[in-house]
């Protein structure tokens, strides 16, 4: 493994191995980029077959982030981190507050969240260690659950989605297939419904499907949403949904949806494209999360970040007007325009700061 070769090639700035055996701690902090702000990504926990799968998995959410912040006008940088472990058996409160420990060296230029296989109780032993936690509990000032904020963007993003594709973003004219009832998914079919759409539903879970179908939701078999009469497909639990074998089923105009990394690959979002079907790249629709948890720095409160999640209309418009600038795909111009801001504001080199010099031993005399 050539890990300058790696860092070169993902453009990563800084990699931190965390090893204590006492606490049975290993881990792996991945920094890909700061120019915008400080690191700012989730902790996972998972028993990765191999160091190599951890650090691959970092190396790719980390740079992730970076794409996700920029494109979502926040002063962050990108980073994650793993602990490679079983969540269901290896967890102890030494194992986070030795990370917590290391997460504190890095005096803020990463900042952790939570992600797969953490949970609020993990948070708070972290929280113990260093201040650089973000998603703490409510007790704690913290913004608690992000799910709500996430949904609630996603529908900012499904509107300026509708918007583009149709000339008219009245949600309740159009219909939904949304796949994916849990935490987001059943927070956006909430909000459609209350706008009046149709929402067809597919869940592996049996209660999630019954709660959305109680909002008025019509319940589908897991592979059948695929065939669905509908306006949008909404993706809401696993990424790679949107492939060559699904792509020919579709009947949609929109793919809009909060779950990650829903193109199984660059050229599902091109066939996509060539199929006049309307993409709205995953990573801004869904920042609603990372809006939420970003306003803790400066004090969270709802309306702060209901308010921040509104402008996800307006990032996924001005994804939508690069891509027909620059005639390249939704997927791409998401991209181009994460790294177009990357780069202006990398490039800002203010003049002066306008700070006040001081000039020890001197006294200006006002009399004299
Ligand atoms: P969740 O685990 O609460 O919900 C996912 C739901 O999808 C579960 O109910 C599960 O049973 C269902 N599911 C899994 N596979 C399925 C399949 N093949 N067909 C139908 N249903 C299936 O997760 P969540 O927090 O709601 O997140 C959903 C997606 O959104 C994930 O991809 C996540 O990464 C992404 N996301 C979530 C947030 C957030 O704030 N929670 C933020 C950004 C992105």
């Amino acid at each position: 493994m050539e890990l300058f070769e790696t860092m070169g090639s993902t453009r990563h700035e800084q990699i931190v191995f965390c090893n204590n055996a006492d606490a049975g701690l290993k881990a792996i902090i991945a920094i890909h980029n700061t120019v915008l702000g400080p690191a700012l990504g989730g902790l996972r926990m998972w028993p990765y077959g191999s160091e190599q799968e951890a650090l691959d998995d970092v190396l790719r959410l980390s740079r992730g982030m970076t794409y996700k912040a920029a494109v979502s006008g926040l002063n962050l940088g990108g980073g994650k981190a793993v602990i490679i472990g079983d969540p269901r058996k290896d967890k102890s409160e030494a194992l986070f507050r030795a990370f917590g420990r290391f997460i504190d060296s890095l005096n803020g230029r990463y900042i952790t969240a939570e992600d797969v296989g953490i949970d609020v109780n993990d948070m708070e032993f972290l929280f113990q260690e260093t201040n650089n936690v973000v998603g703490v509990h409510q007790v704690h000032g913290g913004s608690g659950d992000p799910s709500p904020y996430t949904a609630f963007g996603t529908l900012q993003g499904i509107k300026a989605a509708l918007q583009w594709q149709f000339g008219n973003q009245d949600v309740g004219n159009y219909s939904f297939a949304v796949q994916g009832a849990g935490h987001v998914g059943i927070n956006l079919i909430r909000l459609l419904r209350d706008e009046g759409a149709k929402v067809f539903v597919t869940d592996f879970n049996k209660e999630c499907v019954d709660e959305a179908v109680e909002l008025g939701a019509e319940a589908v078999g897991l592979d059948e949403i695929y065939d669905v009469e509908a306006d949008v497909f909404s993706p809401c639990a696993l990424g790679a949904v949107v492939n060559e074998k699904t792509i020919p089923r579709f009947n949609f105009k929109v793919v809009a949806g909060a779950a990650n990394n829903q193109l199984a690959t660059e050229e599902s979002g091109d066939e996509l494209a060539a199929r006049g079907i309307l993409y709205a790249p995953d990573y801004a629709v869904n920042a609603g999360g990372l809006m939420n948890v970003s306003i803790e720095f400066e004090g969270w409160n709802r309306e702060r970040a209901l308010r921040m999640s509104r402008t996800i209309y307006y990032n996924l418009s001005k994804i939508f007007t690069i891509a027909e600038r620059d005639k390249i795909p939704s997927y791409k111009a998401a991209d181009r325009m994460a790294e177009e801001r990357i780069e202006m504001i990398g490039k800002l080199k203010l003049p002066h700061m306008g700070k006040p010099h001081r000039f020890p031993g001197r006294e200006r005399n006002n009399n004299s």
